[in-house]
């Protein structure tokens, strides 16, 4: 079926988006018995890991853990070879879960939806793509990712630039060569970070042009010996059980019970030194228990890493200028790298500070800011992505005669559980906002959204049930707990894409759960196991409503 705008499919579930979370719901719900399609703006399945495709990619969650636990013979047959997986094997450890489990047949790819319209009545989602094919389900299902609608500045000039551009989200599939030639970086988030390094290596001259210093430690990256490999499988089901139990849905980083500020700066020169040795985000942040929740012990961290920053980089105003001081370490997503802050060493390499110095146009040959001109082959933007709400808006989700969803939220997402929102009945999102999502391993997230939803609609073919709403009452007070929750952690502090604030006009919300991956779950467990306490299920397709009130 291609481009033919009168064609109708009908089925009992519409998937949009082909990643993580796109291939696990069409797994689970085709496990069920139901009929879905998943519909894919890509030419193919990944996600996230098919359209970042940029030099040094790479998970920042160590990859035994980084993986789905849904199937033991999964977890056990597939060897990660590194203990972060590059970009290229998360992809061909997709597209193996994908062959693996027959679910090719049911993934249309090329197929960028547009639109999503509920009918009352008919108690349908008619969901429509960019070449008018138009698919009809009970159920809509948005896997559409929290970074997946990629953000390139707009920079005057930028169509009269006579050199190539690129953006780190929609990098070119057979990537770029960039030997002898003059490239310019704009970002210095985990992406611009894991780039800058290896694009260093090649180019004749690097210039990274930064807005923001970003904190970033050491991945730590090596091989996953046998030996490693071997020891975690024997225990994996231990492992993933673990990773419930835990915050952030990782495990092996058992939760620090000390304050930063109980230690003498001694000890807590070598518990940051152990985990700066160690690699991994997580393990830094959790060096104490309170690095996000107050700015004196955070700051001790902070200061660590920015003495770490003077004492790789030899020259002084480079280093003071790669040093963060506008926002606590870990509000906004702490970087981790391979060689970052060593690669202003180099002699190719140039830092230009654009925050006292900002970019005014791009030129035919390069860019100028307000005080210089740069002559550039090439231009990377590692700006980040319209997140979390981004991808969503970008279709046109509406009740017929009724509520948009941009509409809904224009100052900010209203969800029930990041799962649903008022109105908008049979629509469920995967990770979706004031959900635990990117405060997480998102895979262990999905899996659990992904169960919930499956437990739900089963519940509801138990009960003969065809609609499931949020309950507005239940989505103010989960919307208020989301943000007592937030605003009792130094995270509102960051100027992060958490909040919005690197897209402009967007409202300034923090908008991912952050009470941790365990204690959602029991929420979420425990709102089913109440008779989906805070949802409105309906026998009949208009109204004639079953209330159960949070
Ligand atoms: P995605 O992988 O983003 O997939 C969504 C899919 O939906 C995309 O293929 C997109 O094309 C499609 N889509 C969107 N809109 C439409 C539409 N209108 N029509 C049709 N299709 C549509 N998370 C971690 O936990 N650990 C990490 O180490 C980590 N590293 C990351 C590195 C990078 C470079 C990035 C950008 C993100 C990283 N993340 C990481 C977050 C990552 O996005 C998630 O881990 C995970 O891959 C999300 O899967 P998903 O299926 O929810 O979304
Ligand atoms: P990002 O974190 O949003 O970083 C964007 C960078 O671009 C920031 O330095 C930002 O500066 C800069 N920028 C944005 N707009 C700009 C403009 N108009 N002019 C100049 N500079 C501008 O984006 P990202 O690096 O792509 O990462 C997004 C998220 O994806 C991460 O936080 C993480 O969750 C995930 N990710 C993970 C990994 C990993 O290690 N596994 C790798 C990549 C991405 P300001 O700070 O001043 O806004």
């Amino acid at each position: 079926m291609s481009g033919r705008s009168s064609e109708v499919r009908r089925l009992d579930a519409l998937v949009v988006g082909a990643g993580f979370a796109g291939l696990y719901s069409l797994h689970k719900l085709r496990q069920m018995g139901l009929c879905v399609q998943v519909l894919e703006a890509g030419s193919d399945i990944g996600g996230t890991w098919f359209w970042n495709r940029y030099p040094g990619a790479r998970c920042d969650v160590e990859s035994l853990e980084y993986s789905y636990s849904f199937s033991e013979e999964l977890q056990q047959e597939w060897v990660w070879p590194e203990r972060f997986a590059a970009q290229a094997d998360i992809l061909r450890y997709i597209n193996h879960v994908a062959d693996r489990f027959g679910l090719r047949p049911f993934i249309r790819t090329d197929t960028r939806v547009v639109s999503a319209v509920f009918d009352k009545v008919a108690c349908l989602w008619t969901v429509e793509s960019a070449r008018g094919e138009v698919f009809k389900a009970p159920f809509c299902i948005m896997a559409t990712g929290n970074l997946s609608l990629p953000r390139v500045p707009d920079l005057p000039g930028l169509e009269t630039f006579r050199g190539n551009w690129y953006h780190s989200g929609l990098w070119p599939k057979d990537g770029v060569d960039f030997s002898g030639r003059r490239v310019g970086i704009i970002g210095t988030g985990s992406s611009g970070i894991q780039m800058i390094p290896v694009i260093a290596a090649q180019a004749k001259h690097l210039h990274i042009f930064q807005r923001t210093a970003n904190f970033s430690a050491p991945a730590v990256n090596r091989p996953l010996t046998p030996e490693v490999d071997r020891r975690h499988k024997e225990r994996y089901a231990y492992w993933r059980d673990q990773a419930k139990q835990t915050s952030f849905g990782i495990s092996g980083h058992p939760p620090p019970t000390k304050s930063a500020l109980d230690a003498t700066p001694a000890e807590r020169n070598r518990d940051y030194e152990t985990k700066w040795d160690t690699g991994g985000n997580i393990s830094f942040l959790y060096a104490y228990n309170d690095l996000l929740v107050n700015a004196e012990a955070n700051e001790t961290a902070s200061e660590f890493v920015r003495t770490k920053i003077r004492s790789i980089v030899h020259d002084p105003k480079v280093a003071e200028l790669l040093q963060p001081r506008d926002h606590p370490i870990g509000t906004k997503r702490l970087c981790l790298d391979t060689g970052y802050f060593e690669t202003f060493n180099r002699d190719n390499v140039t830092l230009v500070d654009i925050k006292s110095d900002p970019i005014v146009v791009v030129t035919p040959t390069g860019l100028r800011t307000k005080a210089r001109e740069f002559e550039l082959d090439d231009i990377a933007f590692t700006t980040g992505f319209d997140a979390i709400t981004g991808a969503l808006f970008d279709i046109d989700i509406r009740v017929e005669g009724g509520s948009r969803l941009c509409d809904k939220w224009a100052n900010g997402p209203r969800t029930y559980l990041g799962l649903m929102t008022a109105g908008f009945r049979n629509l469920f999102m995967i990770t979706g906002p004031q959900s635990p999502s990117v405060k997480s391993n998102m895979v262990a997230s999905i899996e659990q959204h992904v169960d919930w939803i499956a437990g739900c609609l089963q519940h509801m073919r138990d009960q003969c049930a065809v609609q499931i709403d949020a309950d507005e009452a239940a989505e103010n007070k989960w919307v208020d707990h989301v943000g007592r929750v937030a605003d009792a952690t130094l995270y509102p502090r960051a100027n992060s894409w958490y909040v919005g604030a690197n897209i402009p006009g967007k409202p300034r919300v923090f908008t991912p759960y952050v009470a941790g991956l365990d204690k959602y779950r029991q929420i979420c467990d425990g709102v089913a196991a109440d008779n989906y306490r805070g949802f409105i299920l309906s026998k009949a397709p208009v109204d004639q409503t079953q209330s159960r009130q949070a």
